[in-house]
């Protein structure tokens, strides 16, 4: 532990909290659809968690690794080089391909293209481009499992870290090279929000369907990865979500709620701007991701992260799903 550690714990955190409920910022039973508002990690003179979100940040910033890790000292990849006069010539289908080439040889294990919608940009904000590559970087599991950090044990909030640099290094790799096509580009990186709102996106791009626990799950590495994007006018063309079968198996299993220590996942679907879907109590879970560090238990717990267990899940769900249709 350093000498100066001061540890704050979740009631510093939970003391924190403005009057306003996260969850309504994030549009819990509101009709639309809507675009997202900003909140808890957009710039704090941005959103209405400013406050906590310093007193968030700063209490990661006391770990010295970790500090570094998000430092600009990070390696997060090439600064953007300039634009090709001339676009060079290829299909929709084909720069599909090669993107797909590109970024899975420059540290992608994702990659998905979808169109950019008005419901992934946040309020007060623009991505005035027609296409978004959404890339995904594997976390390791075993590392990953180790959470919730603790300053004596930061193994999984360093993991997360590395892995937002990787994913930032990916989209700038991936950025360049559409550059020298004469195609404009811009990044997306995490773990701070922009302008993109990625895990609809993503799920739209195919990455994986959306879990129980808020966070995706993929049909490779399940919950155990790391978005960033880049945004493009390249004719690409588009990928489709991944249905197989997660939504389905989140409605029976209740691993990552039973494990969620503020008891902030709910069993059952809610209206969020207009769209039934799985929802995190923001404001049970934040003052605990405060104090760990980033938590991420419900993503390491979650049966589909396990390396080697996705592919098996979905033969069961298939099975099911056919002895139902046979029945
Ligand atoms: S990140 Fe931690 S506190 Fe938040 S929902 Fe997941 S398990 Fe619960
Ligand atoms: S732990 Fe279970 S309920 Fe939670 S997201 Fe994973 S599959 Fe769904």
């Amino acid at each position: 532990m350093t000498s100066s550690y001061r540890h704050r714990d979740e009631n510093t955190f939970r003391a924190m909290m403005p009057e306003l409920s996260g969850n309504d910022v994030n549009g819990l039973g509101q009709d639309g659809p809507k675009r997202p508002r900003t909140f808890f990690w957009h710039p704090p003179d941005r959103q209405d968690f400013g406050d906590l979100q310093s007193e968030v940040v700063g209490h990661q910033r006391q770990a010295p690794e970790l500090a570094m890790a998000y430092s600009r000292d990070a390696d997060r990849g090439p600064r953007p080089i300039e634009q090709a006069a001339q676009t060079s010539p290829g299909s929709a289908a084909d720069w599909n391909a090669r993107v797909k080439a590109f970024a899975s040889a420059n540290e992608a294990d994702l990659v998905g293209v979808t169109e950019t919608r008005d419901e992934y940009v946040y309020e007060g904000y623009e991505v005035p481009y027609p296409r978004l590559i959404m890339l995904g970087v594997a976390m390791d599991h075993e590392t990953l499992s180790t959470a919730p950090s603790t300053i004596e044990d930061m193994r999984s909030a360093l993991e997360v870290a590395g892995k937002y640099n990787q994913a930032a290094r990916a989209s700038r790799k991936l950025a360049n090279f559409i550059l020298e096509t004469g195609y404009s580009a811009k990044t997306f990186p995490g773990p701070l929000a922009t302008a993109l709102n990625m895990i609809p996106a993503a799920i739209e791009a195919g990455l994986g369907e959306l879990g129980k626990h808020g966070s995706m799950i993929n049909r490779e590495y399940g919950s155990s990865f790391r978005l960033s994007a880049v945004a493009t006018d390249m004719p690409l063309s588009l990928d489709q979500p991944d249905e197989f079968g997660a939504d389905d198996f989140c409605l029976n299993c209740q691993v990552c709620a039973k494990a969620c220590p503020p008891d902030a996942i709910t069993h059952e679907k809610h209206k969020v701007r207009g769209t039934e879907k799985w929802y995190v109590d923001f404001d049970k879970c934040i003052p605990y991701f405060g104090e760990t560090f980033g938590c991420g238990i419900c993503i390491a717990v979650c049966p589909w992260s396990r390396p080697g267990v996705a592919g098996g899940l979905i033969d069961k769900l298939a099975r099911r799903r056919d002895r139902t249709n046979q029945d």
